[in-house]
Parts: structure tokens; sequence; C-alpha cells
């Protein structure tokens, strides 16, 4: 698991005559070490940086500001730790009729239902982790948005770049038949797996690790990427082809300025149908032509 550089600070009683201004010299050396947060806990501080340079030059910086009264531990805080604190004020978001929501924001009865209800909104717990996919993202409600339009009960779906799993779980929630989720990044299948745990689901979604330019998938009725608009215009040909005749590709993750550049990448096979935006970013769904009727043969 990744790890986040990080520095504990403890302050030896008597600190010094006057914390407070102790305190801030604290705060203006850490400053030139490009600190990314620092929280101030009862006994330590925990000052945590995105660079391991910046926090070995921090610590060794550092006892110089209050000789004799600091103690400076360098730690290692895993990645997934981090994350949950400070997503820690998350809260639910509702698209349509998906609640998307953490843990401790979920309704106390919430459990994924598949009931084919139209009316009554399912909720959809994420554990806010490395997987990227809370609901707080533009492009994650755009997605959300555009699958709720369709009907999915029975449908296949392919999920590229599954992330924490939420598409994948929306889509099993619409009712699709069978979801595969794909992703690179080994830890955000990792969250993805946590939650298809939380929300109880056991079948019908299958997480597979790896580049979608290289995995070879059955082709499904609806594929969603969310991904980044240089990856969509680059992969533009194979996320056409694991379309199934008739079926659907919902994309986001595509700033409006580039709209343009990706449309055209898939302009020979797909058709734009549907588009959606908010914000800087814009969301699609694009369908693929059916199968030619064959003529009958005489
Ligand atoms: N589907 C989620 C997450 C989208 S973030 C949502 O809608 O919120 C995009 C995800 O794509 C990340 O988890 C990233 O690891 C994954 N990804 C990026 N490039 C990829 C590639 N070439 N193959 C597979 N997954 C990829």
């Amino acid at each position: 698991m990744k790890t986040w550089p990080a520095l504990a600070l403890r302050f030896k009683s008597p600190v010094s005559p006057d914390a407070g201004s102790l305190e801030e010299l604290l705060s203006a050396t850490l400053d030139d070490f490009h600190p990314t947060a620092v929280q101030e806990l009862d006994d330590r501080w925990l000052v945590f940086f995105t660079d391991q340079a910046d926090r070995d030059r921090a610590a060794a910086a550092l006892p110089a500001v209050a000789p004799g009264s600091l103690r400076v531990e360098r730690l290692d805080v895993p990645d997934e730790d981090w994350a949950r604190r400070s997503q820690e004020g998350l809260t639910a978001v509702q698209v349509g009729r998906i609640i998307i929501a953490p843990p401790w924001a979920a309704p106390g009865d919430a459990r994924l239902t598949r009931d084919g209800s139209r009316t009554r909104p399912a909720t959809i717990v994420i554990q806010p982790s490395m997987g990227f996919g809370t609901g707080h993202h533009a492009s994650t409600r755009l997605c959300t948005a555009l699958l709720q339009r369709l009907d999915l009960v029975g449908r296949t779906v392919l999920d590229v770049g599954t992330g924490s799993g939420v598409l994948a779980l929306v889509a099993h929630a619409l009712g699709a038949k069978t979801v595969i989720g794909v992703d690179d990044d080994p830890d955000a299948l990792e969250s993805a797996r946590e939650n298809l745990v939380l929300n109880g689901v056991t079948s019908g979604i299958d997480l597979r690790q790896g580049d979608f330019r290289g995995l070879s998938v059955q082709r499904a009725d609806v594929v969603t990427a969310n991904l980044t608009g240089g990856l969509l215009a680059r992969g533009a040909d194979i996320l056409a082809s694991a379309v199934a005749p008739g079926g659907s590709l919902i994309i986001s993750g595509v700033l409006l300025d580039e709209e343009a550049e990706v449309l055209a990448a898939f302009g020979p096979r797909l058709q734009i149908v549907e588009h959606v935006t908010e914000d800087d970013w814009m969301g699609g769904r694009l369908t693929a032509p059916t199968l030619p009727t064959r003529t009958a043969a005489r």
C-alpha cells in the first residue's frame, strides 16, 4: 500500500514560556517545505507531505526552531487512513433516484435494492479511500444521471476505469444483469472490492485489473468510461469496439473545451445522442449502429 511521508511533532512540557509564538514559528518554518496538511492533536502535531524529500528537509530544520523542547519523528502513514481522515466531512449526494453516501451519512437501513422501482431512491455506500468516485466529482454525477436514462434491466455493462466501483454499483442497482469493472490501479480495485462488500453485493459485479487497452472482454450493451479527454480520444477505437451493436457508451471526465476533439475521435464509429454538462465538465451518451438486417435468403 502507498504511504504518505509525515512527521509527528511532540512538544516536551513545559513547552516554552510562550507556546503560542512557538506554534507560529513552527508553522512558518513548515511552510517552506510544502506540507499538504497539519493535524493538531492534543499531544502532537501530524504534518503530511506529498514529497519525501520535503519531509526529510523539514525534519532536519525543525529541531532548531525549539531546541530541546520538540521531538520530531518521521512516519509513513498508510494512504487509506489519510484519505479517510481527510474525507470525513463528506456527505451524501443524490443524483436522480440514486443516493451515493459515505458509510457515516448513509440512511441506517441503506441496502442496495434492485426491485426495479423507478421511484424509490437506491442508496449506494462508498467508503472514501484511494478509489476515485465518491459522487463528489461532477463527472461521476454526469455518468450516474446518464445511466438512469437507460433501461439497464437484463443488460450487460462494462465499467472502464471503475475506481471506487461507484458506476458499477449504480448499474447493478439499476438492474444490470452483469457488470464488469476494469481498472489498472490495484488500490482502486481494492477499494472497489471493499465497496461491493459494504453494499452487500456478492454476485453480478466482476472486477478485473488491467489497462483497458490490453484487456479482452466481451462486448457489452452499455460501456461507461469516466476517464480523461486525452485517454478517451486515444482509446476511442478500443472503447467503440467494446460496445455491442445498438449499445451505448457513456463518457465523462471530459472538459468542455476537449469535447470536440473527443467526439471527433469516436466520430467514425459512434454517434452522440445525449449531452449533459456540470460546471466545466461534459458527459455524453454515444450509440453504436445496430447490425444491418440481413436480406432473407431466397
Ligand atoms: N468510474 C469512477 C472512477 C473514475 S476515475 C467514477 O466515475 O467516479 C478514472 C479511473 O480510471 C481511475 O480509477 C483510474 O485508475 C482508471 N484508469 C485510468 N487509466 C486507465 C487505463 N488505461 N485502464 C484502466 N483503468 C484506467
